[in-house]
């Protein structure tokens, strides 16, 4: 694999760098993470930059109304925004990240021109109903049915840590189809839409005051048959295609925002005196080689996803699990820098640490991720 730039990706990079330089400066401060019908409104005016701009859905297929650019390319775009320090996807994740990526990929003709071009265009967020109370590690045991009246599949049943559930217009939906199957075998794979009666959201407030994701009661509600994606009973399928998305691709751009608050938080010890001590310098040392690392192992994921023809494989997991811990030792590492204040709940630093912990659950537990890297690339027996 070749790690270096052609001169039109560098020539890419420089037009990119330019027009961050011009618009990050005019952009209001971000609204804080408890308030999210105003993150909203925030994150999809970004969006709408972008695709007037011509940098949205850079990386997805041009009749999925993307601009078919390079992976490359596509990691230029991330390193740069990320470096520039513009606003990372926020509400968007699901729908740019994985939802629509997956519409992409298994939609219809007539739903990737219904659904994707409004993501990016940042006019309806996305938000993705897989787990329920007893069906997060084990997925494939969810019980939201979902049975056939005429044109449309009634569902019932319940959903929890849905994020941005209390602001999404869409949701992707995981619902039981054939109760008598195996379970992997009778589940269908849905777009809901969010206004669809029946629906009731509760959100859950996190530690750190944020109502990021809340329950979803599905109470018979009607979701045309037409909103399925991919056929009955092959949900699981389809599913995978989401997962892969979710933990190989869709966290990458964040590296490149550690290695920046890696820089402040340096920069911050060199200021109040913590640099002198040797320890912290070597854990921040580490931390770095660690994030460089794990930045060549996105473009390797990257460039392997290329030739298999788009889909992330299971490497995702390697970059999932060592990401997700390495951010926890970051924001570790930057509270010892702050010292006491390190507690004010009013420091970015400090909610970003606390959310930080969820990293190692979402999308998919480290134990989870164990076993994918262990049955998938170590090629060892299954534990189950
Ligand atoms: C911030 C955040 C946002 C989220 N957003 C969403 C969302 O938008 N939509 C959505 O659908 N879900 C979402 N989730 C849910 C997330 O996907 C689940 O929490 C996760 O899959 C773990 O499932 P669980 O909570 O049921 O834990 P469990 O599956 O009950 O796991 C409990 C413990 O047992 C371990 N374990 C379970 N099975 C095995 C096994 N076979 N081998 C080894 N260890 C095992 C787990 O690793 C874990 O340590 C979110 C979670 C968080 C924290």
């Amino acid at each position: 694999m070749d790690l270096t730039y052609t001169p039109e990706e560098e020539e890419f990079r420089a037009r990119l760098r330019t027009w961050l330089a011009g618009v990050l400066p005019e952009l209001p401060p971000k609204p804080s993470p408890r308030d999210w019908p105003a993150r909203r409104a925030y994150d999809l005016g970004w969006q709408r930059m972008l695709y007037d701009a011509g940098y949205a859905g850079l990386h997805w297929p041009v009749d999925a109304g993307g601009r078919g650019a390079t992976p490359t390319q596509h990691l230029i775009y991330l390193e740069e925004t990320e470096k520039a320090g513009a606003p990372y996807v926020g509400a968007n994740f699901v729908g740019l990240l994985h939802a629509g990526p997956t519409i992409a990929s298994e939609g219809s003709a007539g739903q990737r021109a219904r659904w994707l071009p409004p993501v990016l265009r940042g006019e309806e967020v996305w938000c993705q109903g897989f787990s329920e109370p007893d069906a997060g590690s084990d997925l494939a045991a969810l019980r939201t049915r979902a049975w056939r009246d005429g044109d449309d599949y009634v569902v019932s049943g319940s959903k929890i840590w849905t994020s941005h559930a209390e602001v999404a217009d869409w949701c992707e939906l995981l619902v039981r189809t054939d109760p008598a199957a195996r379970k992997h075998r009778g589940i269908t794979w849905l777009a809901m839409p969010m206004d669809a009666p029946g629906i009731t959201v509760r959100p859950l407030r996190t530690l750190a005051g944020s109502t990021e994701f809340a329950e979803v009661f599905l109470d018979e509600v009607r979701v045309p048959v037409a909103n399925r994606v991919g056929a009955e009973n092959d949900g699981w399928r389809v599913t995978m295609v989401t997962l892969s998305y979710e933990r190989g691709t869709a966290f990458v751009g964040e590296v490149v925002a550690c290695r920046r608050v890696l820089s402040e938080v340096a920069r911050e010890a060199r200021k109040n005196g913590r640099w002198d001590d040797a320890v912290l310098r070597r854990r921040l040392g580490r931390l770095n080689a660690e994030f460089r690392a794990l930045w060549r192992l996105t473009q390797w994921n990257v460039s392997e996803a290329q030739s298999a023809g788009g889909v992330p494989g299971a490497g995702g997991s390697v970059f999932k699990l060592r990401y997700s811990h390495a951010r926890q030792e970051l924001y570790d590492a930057a509270a010892e820098v702050l010292g006491p204040e390190s507690l004010d709940l009013g420091r970015e630093w400090t909610l970003d640490r606390l959310s930080s912990l969820s990293y190692t659950i979402a999308a998919g537990t480290s134990q989870i991720q164990r076993n994918i890297v262990a049955e998938r690339i170590l090629g060892l027996p299954r534990g189950r």
